[in-house]
Formats: C-alpha cells, sequence, structure tokens
C-alpha cells in the first residue's frame, strides 16, 4: 500500500489539513484528515482532483500553431478544416500513437486525468477499412497506455458532407462509414481499450451535418448506458444551414428529435437563442465547452452565464489541442465573458466561493458525467487519480487554502502543476512527464515522417 500526505487537500467537503491518503489496486484505501505522514509517504503541499478533459482530437496536435498565417481573404474554421484535413490524410497508426501519447502525456502535465478522444480517423488513407477497423483506436489506446492517461473513447460516425445526406468529399474518405461498418469498428474499439484500466467506451455522432436522423435514433442504441457526444452549432454557417433544412436551429432540433438526457455532450454549443439555453440546461446534458479551440477557431461564445444561472452543466475540452491547459480553458471561459459583458468575476455563482472554485468545481462534475464515471474525487473507494501544486510557485506565495484554486487557475496556471497520479500510478513529477523523453522523440520521429510524405 503506497501512502501519500497532504498539507492541505480539497476532500468533497472542502480544504482540509494535513491529510493522509492509501492507494491500494488503483484506488484512495483511505482519506485521513488530520493524519500526520507515516514513515515512506511522499509529502506534498497541496493535493486535489485532476480534471477530465472531454473533448480531443489528439492528431490535431501535430497542427498547433501552424495554422496562424492567413490563407485567402478571409480565412475562418471552414478553411482551416481544409487544412487539419490534410494533415488527417497523412497521419499513419504509428503516427498516431506517438502524436496522442505527446498530447496525452501535455494534459497529463497541465491538470487533465482523463480525456474523452473524439475519434474519427478510422481508414486507410484510400478510404477503405483497415484489416482489423479498430487499426487506429489500438494505436489511441497505445498512447493512453504509453502516457498512462485514462480513456474514454467515442469512436465517431460520420457519413455525410452535409445537412440532407449530402456526399461525404474526398479528405473525408478516412472518416466515413455505414452503420454496419461502425458495428464493426465499436467491437474493435472495445477489443483495443480491453486492456486499460478504467478505460470507457462511448458512440458519436459527428454532427448534425455528418449524420441521418435515422442514423442517430440507430447510434444511440448501440451502447444503451454508454456516453453520447456530438458536435453541434459551433458555428453561424451550420445554425443557419441547419435552418435552412429542418426550420430549427440545431440544437432546439436535436432537443426535439433526440432524447437529450445525462448520457448526452453537447460539444461548442455554441449558438443558441435564450429558448434552446434553458432547454439544453434543463436536459441533464452537459455543454462540452472548448474556449481555447472556440477562439483559436472563432467560433463565438458560449452563453454561459445563463446556462449556469439555469442550472446547466458543463465541462471543458482541449479540442484541437493548439494549448493544452486546463486551467486557460477554464480562465477563458470566465475571460470570454467579461470581455463581451465588460463585468468582472461573471460566472461566479455567489459572493461566498471564489470564481475560480465554481469553474473548477463545474467541471469536474460535467467532465464526469460526460465522460461516463464518477467525477475525481479524493475520498476513499474513488480511483487514485489527482494531482498535486507546487507551493513555492510565486503565484501561490503566501495563499490561504480558499484562495489556491484562483491562484492556479487565473494566475500561475499550468505550470503550478507539480505532480499527477492517475489509478495510482505517478505519472508527473516535478511538473514533468516521467516518460517525456522518448514520448518527445517518438513524436519528433513522427512529424518528420510526415513532413516526409507532403515534401
Ligand atoms: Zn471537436
Amino acid at each position: 500500500m503506497t501512502g501519500l500526505w497532504f498539507r492541505q487537500a480539497l476532500l468533497p467537503e472542502g480544504w482540509t489539513a494535513s491529510v493522509r491518503v492509501a492507494i491500494s489496486g488503483g484506488r484512495l484505501a483511505t482519506v485521513e484528515p488530520g493524519a500526520p505522514p507515516r514513515a515512506g509517504d511522499q509529502r506534498h503541499a497541496i493535493g486535489l482532483p485532476g480534471l477530465p478533459n472531454l473533448h480531443s482530437h489528439a492528431f490535431q496536435r501535430a497542427m498547433a500553431g501552424r495554422a496562424e498565417r492567413r490563407v485567402a481573404g478571409a480565412d475562418d474554421f471552414w478553411l482551416w478544416r481544409e487544412r487539419m484535413y490534410q494533415l488527417a490524410q497523412a497521419v499513419q497508426p504509428e503516427d498516431l500513437r506517438a502524436i496522442a501519447a505527446l498530447a496525452y502525456a501535455e494534459m497529463l502535465q497541465a491538470g487533465f486525468v482523463r480525456v474523452g478522444e473524439f475519434h474519427y480517423l478510422h481508414n486507410a488513407p484510400d478510404g477503405r477499412p483497415y484489416a482489423d477497423p479498430g487499426e487506429m483506436a489500438i494505436s489511441l489506446a497505445a498512447a493512453a497506455a504509453d502516457s498512462g492517461i485514462a480513456l474514454t473513447l467515442l469512436p465517431v460516425f460520420y457519413a455525410h458532407s452535409g445537412f440532407g445526406a449530402a456526399a461525404p468529399t474526398d479528405g473525408q474518405a478516412r472518416f466515413v462509414n455505414s452503420l454496419d461498418g461502425y458495428g464493426r469498428l465499436l467491437e474493435g474499439s472495445g477489443r483495443a481499450i480491453s486492456g486499460l484500466e478504467g478505460a470507457v467506451l462511448g458512440v458519436a455522432p459527428h454532427s448534425l451535418r455528418a449524420v441521418t436522423p435515422e442514423h442517430l435514433a440507430e447510434l444511440t442504441r448501440l451502447l444503451p448506458a454508454a456516453p453520447v457526444h456530438i458536435h453541434v452549432a459551433e458555428q453561424t454557417r451550420e445554425v443557419e444551414d441547419c435552418f435552412a433544412w429542418s426550420g430549427r436551429r440545431p440544437v432546439d432540433w436535436l432537443l426535439a428529435h433526440a432524447q437529450i438526457d445525462r448520457r448526452w455532450c453537447l460539444v461548442h454549443a455554441t449558438h443558441m437563442d435564450a429558448a434552446e439555453t434553458l432547454a439544453l440546461a434543463a436536459s441533464g446534458a452537459i455543454a462540452g465547452l472548448c474556449p481555447i479551440t472556440e477562439a483559436n477557431l472563432g467560433d463565438g461564445i458560449f452563453p454561459a452565464e445563463p446556462f449556469l444561472a439555469a442550472g446547466g452543466q458543463i465541462g471543458v475540452g482541449s479540442d484541437a489541442n493548439v494549448r493544452i491547459d486546463a486551467t486557460e480553458e477554464l480562465r477563458l471561459l470566465e475571460y470570454g465573458q467579461r470581455l463581451t459583458q465588460r463585468r468582472r468575476n461573471v460566472l461566479a455563482e455567489s459572493a461566498d466561493e471564489p470564481t475560480a472554485d465554481r469553474l473548477y468545481r463545474a467541471a469536474l462534475a460535467g467532465g464526469g458525467q460526460a465522460l461516463g464515471c464518477d467525477p475525481p474525487a479524493l475520498r476513499p473507494g474513488a480511483p487514485a487519480s489527482f494531482i498535486s501544486l507546487d507551493a513555492e510557485h510565486p503565484a501561490l506565495a503566501d495563499a490561504p487554502p480558499d484562495e489556491y484554486l484562483s491562484r492556479w487557475i487565473f494566475a500561475a496556471g499550468r505550470a503550478a502543476v507539480d505532480g499527477v497520479w492517475v489509478g495510482g500510478r505517478q505519472l508527473v513529477a516535478e511538473g514533468r512527464h516521467l516518460r517525456w523523453t522518448q514520448i518527445v522523440s517518438d513524436y519528433r520521429a513522427a512529424i518528420g515522417r510526415l513532413r516526409a510524405d507532403s515534401a
């Protein structure tokens, strides 16, 4: 049994002094407040649950910072997508493993302990399924094992390029499936993750552009209790196209035609009117927000204040992985609201609780629900997945415990993440992933292969 001791730890009841935890079989066997450290215990200053990252396309890490030069007259999401498709076309299974391992190691270093991988790169570059339809899922499972992050794999169903069952484009050949093919893919994906402790399998209709209403109904029946994730209302053009097709806005259409409930995570849901905002909040579904990506791609700003005020639940995701930082997602979520409303602490629930605590608490609960597991918590019986913060970071100097989250999220950022444990295994020490050198070396080799292919 491994023991750790924290000077302060965030337990379900709040910040607590002198907490000793014992780990057995990947879980917290005991959590003792007010206990002294024992001989052999690792000692850390500040311990707290790590955050779930509910939405990632790991391979896109390989284009981070490489699309920041304007193309054509007015660069937008759709032009970015063309460049992303070029990368998607080139990535081989071994490349995916290396790129995803880097993204996952960075997620761990940034305070995430579980990732929801919204995975749509299924077929060989010629559009045919691999001999094992789960080939690319095997690469993602290997990357999760290489890095140690907990995985919720969300194989994506993709059939069309636009509303009204428009034929897919050449650039989408690696994503496309029939329902039968998707059934085989789901089986292959289940096999791929079967050796990973705590892994969860869900289903992911890509978007209302890419699936028909009939597909949607079928997909939600395939794994009856599993998470269902879908991209929705990210771009205003998508809202206009959906309205032209159906006479409804995307979130409104989904709420009217699918049984949206706690199983669901609506990724982005950026463009909602007031009625959609209230209805989604009441549905029990999670709004999966990706503020860094939404800023990078020029998507828009989620109506977070009315959504949270109506009892809506949110989580955060790193999506395109242009930057990977749990605190930055939360900070940018709040800053988007401040910039548009010209007020401060917009998403605070009350004067009693710091804004950072509210955001962190929401992302912990919403992320856990969206990824099909209990929210990370320091309580007996829970998976031993948590992080420690470096109390020596200047932004944390003289911080009282009730300011730790404010100092971390608004001032220090990912640099203050010191140690990370998932399922009882320490993966990050002194801010660095324990396999960092190997993972970066493998990543560089993959980037070299991709550049050679495109030359
Ligand atoms: Zn996405």
